[in-house]
């Protein structure tokens, strides 16, 4: 389907500029020009940070800032379809995915907004201890400061919104550097911020070289913090050059997902087959791995393998599509290998693991060693394995046998087992009878290990970018 080709300049102190260079973002699915926008550099971004610190010099109180989230809100509902679109453009998102994330980014500001009202410290009671005594003590919640933020492609609208809303909210400004394969949706955003009324630089919005604008952002001292979400090569490798930075890091998984002997196999299989390929299985808690008790398991497979199969390929656009493109030929080209080496390594491809077109069939992968890359790697492709396991043990330790820990599921109807298994897990989420790919975004979300040290959903991330600052009073 044709789309219209975007023209999208930066904001920076209020101000849509131009430099003269400009990027262009195309279609993961077409190739075609879905945009161009302006490139930012080293220059840009240190005029973004003086204006983001200009804007901080002025504080907004809560009520406006939450009165702002909360437009932005509406305006995101009012313009449901061109956001939907936009995202489905420039990341090949199915447009069933893309509209659930327009209306995700909309409560994501709602819940900012309700952040932004109750932010208050604490009190402290002194009379606690001898020395406290004839004292009065409280903390006031105080913005960190100026905040660098830098996001990736897959949802390149609610995980910019993840960002921004909570930064208001806790009285930062921010300088935003989108991905550059996916920047219309973040500007698009910043439009509706600015037509909701947010004042000059409390919104900065570069695209470009990710080193040049990161290294800014890194090594200026006036950005308190730095928010990021994307692989963890880039991401610990930023917190490493920062140690004084309150460096926020939501990073990659290898999602499992345990289906237990007892559990209500239809609706696990349901749920495995609309989560590990929804977005061509490019989201960080995309279901990976899938271990089922040895009793269940070919019950499992013929309940979850025509599922796969019924599952329909094609055109982002077309809103019947389940499955779209990867989002580059690199990244395609990297998922074949890893089915390739899955195959030599003995493991067997039970549906898809070729091409249909430029797309990947939804692939489903048996008796993957945990040697394999598609076992302890972050695939992000249309790809999962399914094991067979002897015991819930074996099943719990090889689902914590890699190095991420972001969210894990099991399905089950024992409450033992759902609770041993909350324990057990090393992750920050664990998710039963329900795919550990579901969020909603009021949820503390973020990993352990190497997948994070941070929780996002407006409450934790609104508490990450303020400092709680003590008042004593001498009575
Ligand atoms: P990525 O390559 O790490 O890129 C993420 C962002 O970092 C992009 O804006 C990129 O800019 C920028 N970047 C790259 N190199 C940089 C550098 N040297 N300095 C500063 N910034 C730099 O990740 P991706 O491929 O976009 O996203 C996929 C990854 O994100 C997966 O690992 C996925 O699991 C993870 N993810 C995690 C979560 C979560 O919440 N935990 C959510 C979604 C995705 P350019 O685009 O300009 O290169």
């Amino acid at each position: 389907m044709a789309v219209t080709a975007l023209e999208r300049k930066l904001l920076i102190g209020g101000e849509w500029i131009e430099t003269g260079d400009w990027i262009d973002v195309a279609s993961p699915y077409s190739g075609e020009t879905v945009g161009r926008v302006t490139k930012a550099g080293a220059d840009e971004t240190r005029r973004a940070i003086d204006a983001a610190e200009e804007a901080m010099r002025e504080p907004l109180p809560a009520h406006k800032r939450a009165e702002i989230l909360v437009r932005v809100a509406g305006h995101l509902g009012r313009r449901h379809d061109e956001v939907a679109r936009t995202i489905s453009d420039e990341a090949g998102k199915p447009m069933k995915a893309a509209r659930v994330e327009a209306r995700r980014a909309m409560s994501t500001y709602t819940f900012a907004a309700v952040e932004a009202r109750k932010l208050a410290g604490e009190m402290v009671p002194m009379d606690a201890s001898q020395a406290g005594e004839g004292k009065l003590a409280f903390t006031l919640r105080r913005p960190i400061g100026v905040v660098g933020a830098i996001s990736p492609f897959n949802f390149p609208l609610n995980l910019v919104a993840h960002k921004l809303a909570p930064a208001l909210a806790a009285g930062c400004a921010v300088v935003l550097k989108p991905a550059s394969q996916t920047p219309l949706s973040a500007l698009l955003l910043a439009e509706l911020e600015t037509e909701a009324g947010l004042p000059p630089g409390w919104l900065n919005v570069l695209v470009g070289p990710a080193s040049e604008i990161g290294d800014v952002l890194i090594e200026d001292e006036r950005v308190k913090a730095l928010t990021f979400t994307g692989s963890g090569a880039v991401g610990w490798k930023l917190a490493e050059r920062a140690p004084k930075k309150r460096v926020k890091l939501e990073l990659g998984n290898a999602t499992p997902v345990i289906i237990a002997e007892d559990a209500d196999i239809d609706s696990a299989a349901q749920a495995m087959a609309a989560n590990a390929f929804s977005f061509a299985g490019q989201s960080c808690i995309s279901v990976q791995r899938i271990y089922v008790e040895a009793p269940a398991y070919d019950r499992f497979l013929e309940r979850f393998l025509p599922r796969v199969e019924e599952l329909r390929l094609g055109d982002p656009a077309d809103e019947e599509t389940d499955v779209g493109p990867v989002i580059d030929e690199d990244a395609r080209e990297r998922i074949l290998e890893w089915i390739e080496e899955a195959r030599a390594g003995g493991a067997r491809v039970l549906t898809g693991g070729e091409l249909d077109g430029e797309l990947i069939r939804p692939t489903v992968i048996a008796a993957a060693g945990p040697e394999l890359k598609v076992s302890c790697e972050e695939v992000f492709g249309p790809v999962c394995t399914v094991n067979s396991v002897g015991s819930l043990d074996e099943a719990i330790e090889l689902a914590n046998g890699t190095r991420y820990g972001l969210q894990a599921g099991i399905f089950t109807t024992k409450l033992e087992t759902a609770l041993r298994a909350a324990q057990e897990l090393e992750f920050g989420g664990v998710i039963v009878n329900e795919a550990p790919t579901f969020r909603a975004d009021q949820m503390p979300y973020g990993g352990v290990k190497d997948s994070g040290n941070t929780r996002e959903g407006p409450a934790y991330a609104v508490r990450e970018l303020t400092d709680e600052r003590l008042v004593v009073i001498d009575l």
